[in-house]
């Protein structure tokens, strides 16, 4: 196991991170930027780092200050959290080229997952389920294009392959408006991800997010963890979760989870890792693989009772799994809501002081968050600023022990997102299970105010 490892994120995943280091009995190295000199986590570590300015770009995103941290502090590996260069090859390569182990994926990993062209590519020859598409990247052609496009049929989506967070990509209903999408999306997708590559897939109409979440080590073992329903989401950016996903048979999962499991072994994957799933039908559609720890990974720890994070460093310190897959029991249900400091309804950023902070607790209730009474939500990162996650024998047990969660939180001095929760967790379709991923947008479009 390492003796010291150094984490290389902020907020509440920097918290949780440090907590598993402190149950493995490694020492963290946390670093801040000069916005975060007052987190919790930096107020509680035997050893930090300023790294820089406020801005991300000087700061989580330097990769010279970051690597240079580890060395001053003699860390032997490196946490990179989610977001920020978590899921940047070049980051990966040269935490390793510098001497320290990245607790990750390998570069090379990262890099065809970071692809959507080469990660579908990767997944159909594994025999994961893909939506159905171009094959690869889109020619310049335009009566190429229109050929694919009629073989896939209407209505179809042009993807960017460099494409994240929700951006990158355009819905074609008709032939007249094909060839004028592409053009505009390569355009985007060039200025955005520097990468004008584009490909196509049929557009999915009503589909759920389900996710699989997997862990592997450097011995060719792997496990998937059951599944996640992410399907409550506005503008594709998620606000609660929950597993097991309502209404989907086990079998389903099993099958769908064990194509993941050769996958990983096929690729030589290791680490933590999630498959994205549309679900419709009855069929599962793989979108895109995230090759790092997820912000909802805690409804997956609860129900299988297996700790992601303290995993993800286990294995990159070359441990084996320490269990198979056939240890892995599902039990009871857990629902996430992720707790942001915006308007519950117009969803404007408000960073500002919390002048008061008091979290819920009591049976089956977990508070992941790194803030405090009076501490100053920086206007400078994402507005994320902590999470509830619950958990019950049933869905109706969750479901009222968030209720109860929500009801008992007080954030004052800044808005949050509570109130939108509050509402969700008695609205009669979610309390049914198994909304698909527009229902939040056509929810909020009825209850405009
Ligand atoms: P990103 O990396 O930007 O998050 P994804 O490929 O994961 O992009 O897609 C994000 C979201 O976009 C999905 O959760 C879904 O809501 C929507 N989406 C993507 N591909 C399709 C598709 N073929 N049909 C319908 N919706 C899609």
């Amino acid at each position: 196991m390492f003796k010291k490892i150094l984490i290389a994120n902020r907020g509440e995943i920097a918290l949780r991170i440090q907590r598993a280091c402190r149950e493995l009995g490694v020492k963290a190295v946390m670093v801040y930027s000069e916005a975060d000199r007052d987190a919790k986590y930096v107020k509680l570590a035997e050893e930090s780092v300023c790294i820089g300015p406020a801005a991300s770009a000087l700061s989580y995103l330097n990769m010279p200050a970051l690597i240079s941290a580890a060395e001053v502090t003699d860390a032997e590996a490196i946490h990179p959290g989610y977001g920020f260069l978590s899921e940047n090859a070049n980051f990966a390569e040269r935490v390793e080229q510098s001497g320290f182990q990245f607790i990750g994926p390998t570069p090379e990993s990262i890099r065809i997952m970071g692809d959507k062209v080469s990660a579908k590519q990767a997944m159909i020859k594994a025999g994961v389920p893909c939506v159905p598409g171009s094959e690869g990247e889109l020619p310049d052609d335009a009566v190429q294009i229109r050929s694919i496009a009629k073989k896939i049929g209407y209505p179809v989506i042009i993807k960017a392959a460099g494409g994240g967070g929700g951006r990158g990509m355009r819905v074609v209903h008709t032939e007249a408006a094909l060839i004028n999408a592409v053009q505009m999306t390569k355009a985007e997708a060039g200025a955005a991800f520097g990468n004008p590559a584009v490909y196509m897939e049929k557009f999915l109409q009503n589909p759920r997010h389900i996710e699989i979440q997997i862990l592997a080590d450097k011995h060719k073992n792997a496990v998937y963890l059951g599944e996640r329903d992410c399907s409550m989401q506005r503008r594709h950016q998620k606000i609660l979760e929950e597993a097991p996903a309502p209404g989907i048979p086990r079998k389903l999962i099993e099958k769908i989870g064990d194509r993941c499991v050769a996958a990983c072994k096929k690729i030589g994957y290791r680490g933590a890792g999630t498959f994205e799933f549309l679900f419709e039908n009855g069929e599962f559609y793989f979108i895109e693989m995230n090759t790092r720890v997820q912000v909802e990974h805690p409804v997956t720890e609860w129900i299988t009772g297996v700790d992601i994070v303290k995993t993800q460093i286990m294995v990159a310190a070359g441990e084996k799994l320490p269990f198979t897959q056939r240890q892995i029991e599902i039990r009871g249900h857990a629902i996430e809501c992720r707790i942001n400091a915006e308007d519950a309804y117009k969803f404007t950023p408000s960073p500002g002081r919390i002048t008061m902070w008091h979290p819920p607790g009591g049976p089956g209730v977990r508070v992941d968050s790194h803030v405090y009474t009076n501490y100053f939500v920086p206007p400078n990162y994402d507005s994320m600023i902590g999470k509830i996650i619950v958990h019950g024998d049933t869905r109706e047990q969750a479901m009222a022990r968030m209720r109860t969660a929500l009801a008992e939180t007080v954030v004052e001095g800044i808005s949050t997102n509570i109130p939108l929760h509050r509402e969700l967790m008695v609205d009669a379709k979610f309390m049914d299970g198994g909304t698909n991923i527009h229902y939040l947008e056509s929810w909020l479009e009825q209850h405009k105010r």
